[in-house]
């Protein structure tokens, strides 16, 4: 069930509410009145989800995404090396020797 802010029109107070979409407004936690109206305080879902994600999870695909890339940048690396002469690399793609440690 989605989770609604709501502030009481009464005493002003904010509260949540979980409740299904077509359901009545829930009153007021503080005063009990019906006078309330739903406020929209919220990130989008999905930014809340992506902010969710910032936690241990989050951080264990940035860590696998970041030793992959370490893993994946000497050979794409040399392969421009072979290509282009290492002058050229240097010169052109200097993040390619960036050191991920
Ligand atoms: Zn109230």
């Amino acid at each position: 069930m989605p989770l609604y802010d709501y502030v009481c029109e009464s005493c002003e107070s904010e509260y949540e509410a979980r409740h299904g979409f077509d359901a009545p407004a829930p009153v007021c936690p503080e005063c009990g009145s019906a006078q309330v109206h739903r406020v929209i305080t919220r990130a989008p879902s999905a930014l809340k989800g992506m902010l969710a994600n910032v936690g241990s999870g989050g951080k264990a695909s940035s860590e696998e995404l970041q030793s992959k890339w370490a893993e994946e940048t000497p050979k794409l690396r040399k392969k421009l090396v072979e290509k282009l002469g290492e002058d050229t690399v240097n010169r052109h793609a200097p993040s390619l020797n960036h050191n991920y440690d």
